[in-house]
């Protein structure tokens, strides 16, 4: 039988504010070298009687990240608690947001095999972070609460996605969005972005709902497409042997490639969410909501679409740039310098997506406090373009200055890259080359035209690559003009 796929997405990310959800605790950006429970507080901790206070910056960010993900925000807001037992919740609770969250019913277009489809947002909502546990050899268990009551928002999808491409396209364009707001820094290895996959199958053409599972603890692009397309593939298996799949949730083996039983479902009901009464409900003015609002910027999709049709350049190369604010500021600010000196926006991209990701790629760092500054990359198209320096010595003089940081023009200098432009050399050295090879020259007058290539290679060759091919051929072409008139 043919099956497809129904797949919701929840993704738990770690938004950036200097201090906890409900506490004045400082938020690590990073485990880094901060030793275990050094920023703790009875608030985090849980003591008895210590109260929550709600961030506001935190809910700023909660509220923008909502806008940009075309949600609806809710002006009335009621933070929940939900109770569950384990080592890492120091309150045997969570407070979460549930009947009323900070924002509801947005979407995301995300682009496929070149078709767009939209994923419709159910909701975002604010709740804060568990506590870390370390499993050590010995098996005995510790806990790290520096991360205990950071902020987080939980984004979750409504059951729109269909395969593991799919949904790969929503989770990055999520993370650069996030990255975009400057909301998260996008690191999945430190955990700033979770997974949480939920996977149904039905036989192709049904509008009924299979019976899903939750996968956890998806903590990268790779975990998330693998685990789904795993657990695709085996609850199709498994209906396919007449078997039926069971509502549970499953872990995943990244190593090993497999998902496994971790605990039968759990419902609502089994959290008794109510109200946490420390926290009244928060009532959000319609002017700190347009303030706020004021604050979005323009986001990836539509910079994108913006790069090509103000500057004509590729599409891909729009993507590539747009994929990321600092490279886009980066892009806009290089073709506004070289406006003046009328180089192409394409050059600049080209460069930028060619060249320069190359070496950025290499030494694994990114735009940002990149060596190369806008100024050097268009000091050094220009040397370009005036035919100052080969398009290949251009590369040599890139990678120079993404090491030193000097100017172009110094590089050029310090490693005699400059073409041989200046007439009087250049004429001399034709001049040079045509006396030494009289056998070619006679041969040329003769009206042997393909010895032309070979003279201009000679040139070439006498000023160790450094002649400007233009000029050459310019100065080439009179000579033998001249030498022609001579001779008759
Ligand atoms: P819970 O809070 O128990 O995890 P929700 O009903 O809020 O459950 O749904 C969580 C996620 O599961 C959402 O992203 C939703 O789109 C998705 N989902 C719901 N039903 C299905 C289904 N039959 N198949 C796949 N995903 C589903
Ligand atoms: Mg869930
Ligand atoms: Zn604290």
């Amino acid at each position: 039988m043919e099956y497809d796929a129904v797949i919701g997405l929840e993704v738990h990310a770690q938004i950036h504010t200097h201090t906890k959800m409900f506490c004045a605790c400082h938020v690590m950006k990073d485990t880094g070298d901060i030793p275990p429970n050094t920023y703790v507080c009875p608030v985090c901790l849980a003591l008895p009687g210590a109260l929550p206070v709600v961030n506001r910056r935190a809910v700023e960010i909660g509220m923008l990240t909502g806008m940009a993900l075309h949600c609806t925000i809710n002006t009335t807001n009621v933070f929940a608690r939900k109770s569950y037992f384990y080592p890492d919740l120091p309150k045997g609770y969570q407070i979460s947001q549930y009947d009323l969250p900070l924002a509801s019913d947005g979407y995301l277009d995300i682009e496929v095999d070149g078709e767009t489809r939209r994923i419709r947002i159910r909701r975002a909502h604010l709740e804060e972070d568990t506590a870390k546990l370390y499993h050590l050899d010995d098996g005995r268990v510790q806990v790290d609460f520096n991360r205990a009551g950071a902020p987080l928002l939980e984004i979750v999808t409504e059951p729109d996605l269909h395969t593991a491409e799919e949904v790969r396209a929503y989770a990055t364009l999520l993370r650069t969005i996030l990255v975009y707001l400057g909301v998260n820094t996008g690191d999945m290895e430190k955990g700033m972005m979770r997974f949480e996959a939920n996977v149904s199958v039905r036989p192709r053409g049904s509008t009924l709902f299979g019976t899903r599972v939750e996968i956890k603890n998806l903590n990268s692009f790779r975990s998330l497409t693998r685990g789904v397309e795993y657990e695709i593939q085996r609850q199709s298996a498994l209906l396919d042997s007449g078997g039926v799949v069971e509502q549970e949730t499953m872990g995943w083996n990244e190593s090993a490639g497999y998902t496994y039983p971790q605990r039968s479902k759990e419902h609502a009901h089994d959290y008794r969410y109510f109200p946490e009464p420390d926290i009244p409900p928060l009532q959000l003015d319609p002017a700190w909501i347009a303030a706020v609002r004021a604050e979005l910027p323009e986001l990836p999709t539509e910079r994108r679409s913006r790069l090509t049709t103000q500057y004509g350049i590729r599409a891909y190369d729009a993507e590539l740039l747009a994929a990321d604010r600092a490279l886009a500021d980066y892009f806009e600010v290089a073709v506004k310098m070289g406006q003046e000196l009328a180089l192409a926006p394409q050059d600049v991209a080209n460069w930028m997506t060619g060249e320069l990701f190359r070496l950025l790629n290499e030494a694994n760092r990114p735009i940002t406090g990149c060596r190369v500054t806008p100024e050097h990359l268009i000091a050094l198209l220009f040397l370009v373009q005036k035919g100052t320096i080969s398009a290949s010595a251009a590369k040599k003089v890139l990678s120079e200055v993404f090491v030193t940081g000097e100017a172009p023009n110094t590089v050029v200098k310090r490693l005699g890259l400059a073409q041989m432009s200046d007439t009087d050399a250049l004429h001399a050295l034709v001049a040079q080359v045509l006396d030494q090879n009289p056998i070619q020259l006679a041969q040329y007058l003769e009206g042997k035209e393909s010895v032309w290539g070979w003279f201009v290679g000679q040139v070439m060759r006498a000023s160790q690559g450094k002649a400007n091919p233009t000029q050459t051929r310019e100065i080439l072409q009179k000579s033998l003009e001249q030498r022609r008139s001579s001779q008759s």
